[in-house]
């Protein structure tokens, strides 16, 4: 094995120089073993930066390697095409298909691939439709609330969320409309997969979810890029969530309309103006724990003003990429 000498390393949450890091373990330069080999990178290397909200049948998956992103989370899909492409791709963690009320959001989207919904029919249903998931290699579960179509009962959007904490899976509710947050929030899901927009939460609410739940952020889905009312719901509900501690991860619902395959500087940007520094955009992006590395070979650049800019400019630490640094000590 290697050991990566960047001229900076982003780890455990500060910026460091004169390091090297092999496997996860990062120790002074001096102290690597002489003989040992070392890669020297221009810029900074940092933990993979990922995207918690993808959808790998709207969007091709290995574009977003490509595009920068080191892993992403597949919130929804058909689950043997699913797992297959995590097969071939481990960077691709994935919550099996959306599980929902018959006839519930997204039966009726035309974009939502034939396999892809697993319709609910009571609360044993929901245990079996967890333990199907959790066989086909998902670590996460996927459950809708709209508020414009059926909605699960209470009682089996908790049978869904205790069948998944059982095997350790963590719950993610898509919820669009008047109530769906609270449904979410009763029900002991652990994240939303959008920060709220249809309207602004009631405070009492907003401080009940950031207690206990991690958003996911998603706001660029509104407007690509030219503001949209919807857009400051969600980013005003994001900033007060965030006020009471509240934990986020970024994700854009990539697949889902025009955004680029790759790390997104409008939704960087988004997240500054809710309220997020730099620092704070970095740990929602990266995962502790995760063995993919980013690659800035410009060198991070925590100015706020040109941050997002620069952080799009960032690549995987691949096989793919092969600086021809490498010297023998
Ligand atoms: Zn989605």
């Amino acid at each position: 094995m290697t050991w990566l000498v960047p001229d900076s390393l982003w780890w455990d949450g500060r910026l460091r120089t004169g390091v090297a890091l092999r496997d996860g373990r990062v120790v002074p330069l001096a102290d690597v073993p002489p003989g040992e080999e070392r890669l020297r990178l221009p810029g900074t290397v940092l933990p993979g930066l990922g995207d918690a909200h993808v959808h790998s049948a709207l969007v091709d998956v290995p574009t977003l390697r490509a595009g920068g992103l080191a892993y992403v989370w597949d919130l929804g899909g058909v689950p043997g095409k699913v797992a297959a492409l995590a097969a071939r791709h481990p960077w691709v963690r994935y919550a099996g298909p959306f599980l929902t009320a018959p006839g519930g959001y997204p039966t009726d989207r035309a974009w939502a691939p034939a396999g892809s919904c697993r319709e609910l029919r009571s609360a044993t249903d929901a245990g079996d439709a967890v333990g199907e998931a959790h066989a086909a290699g998902a670590t996460l579960i996927k459950v809708t609330a709209h508020a414009g179509g059926p909605l699960l009962p209470a009682a089996t959007l908790r049978a869904v969320v205790a069948a998944a904490h059982a095997f350790g899976l963590p719950v993610v509710v898509h919820a669009e409309g008047p109530g769906t947050v609270e449904a979410a929030y009763e029900s002991g899901a652990d994240l939303l997969a959008h920060t709220p927009w249809t309207e602004e939460l009631d405070d009492g609410l907003t401080r009940d979810c950031a207690g206990r739940m991690t958003w996911i952020s998603t706001l660029d889905i509104h407007g690509w890029g030219t503001p949209t009312p919807a857009r400051g719901t969600a980013i005003a509900n994001l900033r007060r969530f965030l006020g009471y501690g509240g934990k986020l991860r970024y994700g854009t619902d990539l697949g889902n309309g025009p955004l680029p395959p790759a790390i997104n500087p409008r939704e960087l940007r988004a997240l500054q103006e809710a309220g997020l520094t730099p620092q704070d955009v970095l740990a929602a992006m990266t995962e502790p724990g995760r063995p993919e590395l980013s690659w800035l070979p410009a060198g991070l650049d925590l100015d706020p003003a040109t941050f997002a800019e620069s952080l799009a400019t960032a690549r995987v630490l691949g096989p793919e990429v092969r600086p021809r640094h490498i010297v023998g000590q």
